[in-house]
């Protein structure tokens, strides 16, 4: 898995975009992080992001309402290995995307 030793810092960035209790751009959420591994933690935040916000129902099995908190605490612990997957595959995609534009 690409950026592993990575994983729980972008695991929880994920959670703090999607839920909200985010207060800076994503590329400050997550300072001094590889700019794709900044897009793939965007990317699937924006997945995750609850669709009916205030009422926060969870965007991957619908329980809820949460509060903010309340949602990125759900997030990390019951899908934050769904999170690391999707990561984790976003950043293969991205890197074959680059990797295509360089040739
Ligand atoms: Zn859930």
């Amino acid at each position: 898995m690409p950026y592993e030793a990575l994983m729980p810092r972008l695991v929880d960035c994920v959670a703090r975009i999607a839920s909200g209790i985010a207060r800076k751009a994503p590329s400050e959420e997550c300072p001094s992080l590889p700019k794709i591994a900044v897009e793939a933690v965007e990317l699937v935040a924006n997945r995750l992001a609850p669709q009916a916000a205030p009422s926060l129902y969870c965007a991957l099995c619908s329980r809820g309402p949460y509060t903010r908190k309340g949602y990125y605490l759900h997030l990390k612990r019951v899908h934050g290995n769904d999170i690391k997957e999707e990561i984790s595959s976003e950043i293969k995609r991205l890197e074959q995307v680059y990797r295509g534009h360089l040739e």
